[in-house]
């Protein structure tokens, strides 16, 4: 596909499940599709879980799919490492700048290692949202499509060092790869750049402590492919853990911080209390919570849940978490609302459930001018132009089963916006 004259009709931004989702739709449904994925690879946060609720598999079930539809598919061009920077409307149709950074890898890449032995330089592990660190030349996620290396280039300090280069057997690694800017014609856009974790650490009371950690750093430690392959262990001392309390809403539903609810942390939690139980059958989980949402089939996850004798789920506000100089354990104050009194609860580790943030409230390369957010910083579809539609956790929070549904229905408006403009 030539950049001026492309056939491309669709462009979807952001390749998590939603924007997967849409990218299929659309293109089974006979559209030329223009995927644009920031990072180095598609599946966005659903690839950081270790399990989905309700029914408890592994990402790989709903992703591999999903995947291999899309590079068996000869109407999805895929750009990862791509962001939109412009997009220019007319007549129907929309110019879209895309800025693609270097992967400093090319396709010749087989994914062997062998780079990845060689590198001196290291960074902090994203997908393991910090714990950890990789090479400055790593492979993204071992579920990674494209599946090749990539290099972070605020860690390598380029041909100075060159020590990957003779490691590669495939001449795959290019340092002199730079910056590429691309212009699309499309019919519309959708926007499905989906959420960020919310930063807890600047509520006041909760404090950054070595044993707490957020909702997503959860599903990093319960993960096989994660810092400490699987075993939920204290982050401190990597000790085994004998209790464990989940602060609910920590920053969400607070004029302070999140005013809104992001809908899937009480059943976050509720889920990650089972990986919790899979692994110490006697540990005590305290989930503390203001109310317990669990909409619509969820409720009977939950039922399960309240079966479980040492789950102790408490109606009440965490107002502060300390802790214990001589253990590392943390020391919870918060109030029971049902038994009308302060308690203190020492634990192993706390575990904060982080609302979600909108991906593209702060980015400044995004076009915000022309993309009017709600109040909360979501994208909303009755602000934006004709042939802009917005789907799954960028237009508002919402689990995977609900951001299939919104993208499908995404892609069908935007297939009708490119009908109208052809007759148009
Ligand atoms: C702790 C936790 C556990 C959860 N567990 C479950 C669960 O078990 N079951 C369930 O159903 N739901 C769960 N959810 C919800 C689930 O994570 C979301 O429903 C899902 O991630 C939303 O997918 P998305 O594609 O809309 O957004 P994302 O997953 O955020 O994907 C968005 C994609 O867009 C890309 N992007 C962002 N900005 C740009 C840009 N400017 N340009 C290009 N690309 C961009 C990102 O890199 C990313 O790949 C959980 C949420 C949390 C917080």
């Amino acid at each position: 596909m030539s950049e001026a004259d492309s056939r491309g009709r669709v462009m979807v931004v952001g390749g998590g499940i939603t924007g997967i989702t849409a990218a299929i739709e659309a293109s089974e449904a006979g559209c030329d599709v223009i995927l644009v994925e920031r990072s180095a690879y598609l599946g966005g946060r659903v690839a950081q879980m270790h399990q989905y609720f309700p029914k408890l598999c592994p990402p790989v079930c709903g992703l591999e799919i999903n995947l291999r539809r899309i590079r068996t598919s000869p109407r999805i061009r895929c750009l990862t490492l791509s962001e939109v920077v412009e997009v220019q409307a007319s007549d129907g149709w929309h110019r879209v700048t895309v800025e693609q950074r270097p992967r400093f890898v090319n396709e010749r890449c087989t994914a062997c290692g062998a780079c990845v032995a060689a590198c001196p330089e290291s960074r902090s592990d994203s997908f393991n949202y910090g714990m950890g660190t990789t090479r400055a030349i790593y492979l993204p996620t071992d579920l990674a499509w494209p599946f090749r290396h990539t290099i972070d280039p605020a860690a390598c300090p380029g041909e100075q060092c060159g020590k990957c280069l003779p490691a590669c057997a495939y001449g795959a690694i290019d340092l002199k790869m730079t910056a590429q800017r691309r212009e699309f014609e499309v019919q519309s856009v959708i926007w499905a750049t989906g959420w960020e974790p919310f930063d807890a650490s600047v509520v006041d009371g909760l404090g950054l402590h070595s044993n707490m950690i957020s909702n997503v750093q959860m599903e990093r430690l319960a993960a096989p492919t994660g810092p400490t392959k699987g075993r939920i262990l204290r982050p401190s001392d990597g000790k085994e853990i004998e209790s464990v309390a989940f602060v609910q809403c920590a920053g969400s539903r607070d004029e302070n911080h999140l005013k809104h609810c992001s809908s899937v942390c009480c059943m976050a939690s509720l889920k990650q209390a089972r990986y919790v139980r899979a692994q110490y059958p006697n540990a005590d989980i305290y989930v503390y919570y203001i109310d317990l949402r669990s909409p619509g089939r969820q409720e009977l996850f939950l039922a399960e849940s309240q079966q479980d004798e040492r789950l102790h789920l408490v109606k009440g506000k965490v107002a502060k978490v300390t802790e214990d100089g001589t253990s590392g354990d943390l020391i919870v104050a918060a109030e029971d609302v049902m038994a009308e009194r302060s308690i203190r609860q020492k634990v192993s580790l706390v575990v904060l459930a982080t609302g979600m943030v909108p991906a593209l409230r702060n980015h400044s390369a995004s076009p915000s001018s022309m993309l009017s957010r709600d109040p909360h910083g979501f994208l909303s579809n009755a602000q934006l132009l004709p042939g802009h539609f917005a789907a799954g956790c960028a237009r508002q929070p919402m689990d995977v089963a609900s951001c299939v549904r919104d993208a499908t229905s995404a892609a069908l408006k935007a297939l009708q916006s490119c009908v109208s403009s052809h007759r148009g």
